[in-house]
């Protein structure tokens, strides 16, 4: 386990390699969840422009480069056995502003935290209503081969069962980052 304002390496791998490195701030690591703090101007190491095509996925063609994480920070909640993460968005002001459901697989081992991106990815407001971010990329990364037609529609399924289930809030939206914790 973690302490509250421990540094960790965290990293999204494809074909494995390091897709995005970046340090984050363990906020909380309980047996319920485990959240990290992407804090602003945190150096990123991944493709830039970020959103990369899924061609250029399939391909193994991209190459990370240095890059600032940039806008507000975000709060990332990794509940064990889920493949999915919640990434909590806040406004300039520091009021909350909604949610991300990342659907992806994630794991952890002694360094750090690494996850495997879906592709698929849901937007949640807190008037309750939502909607599916990047549905194209999913099918068309199953023309490509990155995931069979079963793995898609398991992605998609997990999306479903967290938008039936809602787990908003958190109990997070009213955190805020230890102002100690400058940027690494
Ligand atoms: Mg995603």
């Amino acid at each position: 386990m973690w302490s509250s304002g421990d540094t960790i390496r965290f990293r999204y791998v494809r074909d494995g390699r390091a897709f995005w490195t970046l340090p984050v701030r363990v906020a909380a690591d309980l047996t319920t969840e485990l959240a990290l703090w992407i804090a602003p101007g945190t150096r990123v190491l991944r493709p830039d422009p970020p959103r990369v095509p899924v061609s250029v996925l399939a391909a193994g063609t991209w190459e990370p480069v240095g890059t600032t994480w940039f806008g507000e920070g975000v709060l990332m909640l990794r509940r064990p056995d889920t493949r999915h993460s919640l990434w909590l968005f806040w406004n300039p002001d520091g009021t909350f502003s909604r949610w991300y459901i990342n659907l992806e697989d994630w794991w952890r081992d002694g360094e750090g935290v690494d996850a495997y991106d879906h592709l698929l990815d849901i937007w949640a407001h807190p008037d309750g209503t939502w909607e599916w971010k990047d549905e194209d990329d999913l099918a068309e990364s199953v023309d490509a081969e990155i995931f069979t037609a079963a793995e898609a529609a398991a992605i998609r399924a997990e999306g479903e069962r967290v938008v039936a289930e809602w787990p908003f809030p958190t109990g997070w939206e009213e955190w805020r980052p230890d102002p100690r914790w400058h940027v690494v």
